[in-house]
């Protein structure tokens, strides 16, 4: 520990501690545009100056040490701190009245706080076109304040390497790796970049219009389904706690909307869980393509298909659950209530900004002979929406869903988590070996943020390795265990693994609200506090749900008992199973 001055305060903090952050351990907030707790400051925006013995800083980058006296704001630096900050405003389109950004950017509200209304430094904003190449995320290189975040983040964080800084100086910019477009970069469209971007820089591919459109085409039957992260997020941008659980409203809004009927993802997370634990025992029993990995998350997938495609056959062939609503509701529903499918369109809500993509990927995502989903919004945009509409989603009383595609228990409303999926198969996978329920149905092992979580399941005597990936950054030493034990031929250190692409699930997927953190330290957007209330959210639905298995579904019995057969039946397999192809990294 090293004790230091901050304004006169003495502080103690850990060595090696920045003296930004020690300052924040003090509850004395420095201002500063990129540094973010989840990835090192690239030192870029200048802001977080202050004084170590009458020597002028940047915080974020110089450690605290023993006996330092440090002042962090006096009027020197705050006009410091304003011309550097007008600086960045001049190269800055200011715009925005037609911003998305706008009421939750970073780089307003700290204009804002400096009190800067009128800017004598000449205004050069280099007219850079727009990267929609993706067609989930955005980036606008004007908005960009070259801070760094996304770079760090999709290098460091998630081991990308889609983004990286083109030219020097003051012609710096953001681009897809070597200058390329996204969509002929890396990218795995994961959109964390966007969920750490403090400006309107890098944004969701926007779907609000087309689904307004849909829904005031009365030519079709639009049904919508939201994902299980969207309920403890949307809140945050009606100013609701962090992680409070608001399906019921959420259900009441989408009617608002328009909507004909309102399902829920939850219900394709149950399906999913019937087809993927049937498929592990299956594999398991056969000692077939082992070990097994969870296939829900698109940017996992896309990140196999292009890192380690020799293990695509180890990936689940299952479809996503959103995917599985879509399919089940363009047959199974359509017939029941009496619908053309080809009149019905399908819109997901969902936390991630990678779902956009997975709706394209291939023709097995489109099984009923139509797109299983025709329009993926964000939760993001889903707020938007509810705002242009004029509901007023604080007041709104709580509703159903729609059956039988609404129906839906505890273990899948922890697919949002990370964690939770795993939890949720081997609930189920158990009931399939044993023919008995789990006496305790939670694997504390494999919950919270931990990068790898691992664990060892007895099941009648046989055991079952699991890992649990919390972030597709941290899934680089566990392929390596697993090919080296393939190669050598040697006993598998896993047979069954989950990987979600972003820290902590799709709770924090790319496209979840961005509004000020949970306390005042934290910045815009998402953080560990953050991640942590949104999953307590979901496990407390789970943990008081009356049916917490996916296998006791009653509307799921139902589905296979009238309609699929078995779990892994021709028909259940041809509607709610996919495949798979190697991709080239820097090719769209
Ligand atoms: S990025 Fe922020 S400051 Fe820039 S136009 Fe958008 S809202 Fe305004
Ligand atoms: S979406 Fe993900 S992979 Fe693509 S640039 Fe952003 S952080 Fe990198
Ligand atoms: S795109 Fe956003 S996160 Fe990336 S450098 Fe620019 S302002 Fe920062």
């Amino acid at each position: 520990m090293v004790q230091l001055k901050i304004n006169n305060i003495n502080v103690e903090v850990k060595e090696g501690t920045s003296i930004l952050d020690a300052a924040r351990a003090a509850q004395v907030n420095i201002p500063t545009l990129c540094k973010h707790p989840d990835v090192d400051p690239s030192a870029g925006c200048g802001l977080c100056i202050v004084k170590v013995g009458g020597r002028i800083m940047r915080s974020c980058s110089t450690p605290a040490t023993e006996g330092m006296e440090i002042i962090t704001d006096d009027a020197e630096l705050k006009q410091i701190r304003k011309t550097v900050l007008k600086l960045i405003l001049s190269n800055h389109p200011n715009d925005c009245l037609n911003c998305t950004r706008s009421g939750s950017c970073e780089l307003q509200d700290m204009t804002a706080q400096m009190g800067i209304s009128e800017n004598e430094i000449i205004k050069m904003v280099p007219p850079l076109p727009k990267d929609e190449t993706t067609k989930c995320i955005v980036l606008d290189p004007a908005k960009c304040i070259v801070c760094g975040r996304c770079v760090n983040i999709c290098q460091k964080v998630q081991n990308v390497w889609a983004l990286s800084y083109l030219n020097r100086g003051f012609s710096t910019k953001i681009t897809g790796a070597n200058d390329t477009p996204l969509d002929r970069s890396p990218c795995i469209k994961c959109g964390q970049c966007a969920a750490h971007c403090p400006t309107g820089a890098i944004t969701d591919y926007d779907n609000t219009q087309k689904v307004f459109d849909l829904l005031s085409n009365k030519e079709y039957t639009t049904v919508v389904q939201i994902a299980p992260a969207v309920r403890v997020a949307l809140g945050e941008e009606f100013g609701f706690d962090f992680g409070e659980n608001l399906t019921g409203k959420i259900y009441a809004a989408l009617r608002r909307l328009g909507f004909s009927k309102v399902f829920d993802t939850n219900f394709g997370a149950d399906l999913t869980i019937i087809e993927e634990a049937s498929e592990f025992v299956k594999r398991f029993k056969a000692n077939d393509h082992l070990p097994m990995f969870t296939s829900c998350c698109p940017a996992w997938v896309d990140y196999m298909e292009k890192y380690y495609p020799e293990n695509i056959p180890n990936l689940s062939s299952c479809k996503s659950p959103h995917q599985m609503v879509g399919a089940v509701a363009k047959t199974y529903w359509a017939e029941k209530a009496g619908i053309d499918a080809s009149k019905i369109k399908v819109v997901s809500v969902m936390p991630c900004t990678a779902k956009k993509w997975e709706i394209e990927r291939d023709e097995t995502m489109r099984s009923s002979g139509y797109k299983d989903v025709d329009e993926v919004i964000t939760t993001r945009e889903l707020a938007k929406m509810i705002k242009k509409a004029g509901i007023d989603f604080k007041h709104l009383k709580e509703e159903q869903a729609d059956n039988p595609l609404g129906e839906y228990s505890g273990a899948a409303t922890i697919f949002g988590v990370t964690g939770g999926v795993m939890t949720a198969a081997l609930r189920t996978a158990y009931f399939y070996i044993t023919g008995s329920e789990l006496e305790t149905l939670n694997f504390h092992a494999i919950e919270g943020l931990d990068a790898v979580k691992v664990a060892e399941i007895d099941i009648n005597g046989i055991s079952v390795r699991i890992a649990v990936v919390n972030g597709v950054g941290n899934v680089g030493p566990v392929m390596e265990q697993i090919n080296t034990a393939l190669a050598e031929k040697k006993d598998l250190p896993f047979h069954f693994v989950e990987v979600m692409a972003c820290p902590g699930g799709c709770i924090a997927g790319g496209g979840q609200p961005r509004v000020m953190g949970a306390t005042f330290d934290k910045p815009w957007g998402i953080n560990d506090e953050i991640r942590k209330l949104r999953s307590k959210g979901l496990n407390c639905e789970d943990a008081c749900a009356q049916n917490r298995l996916s296998h006791k579904n009653e509307s799921i019995k139902k589905l296979y008992d009238t309609y699929l057969g078995k779990p892994g039946d021709e028909k259940a397999h041809h509607l709610l199973h996919t495949k798979y192809e190697k991709r080239d990294l820097y090719k769209a």
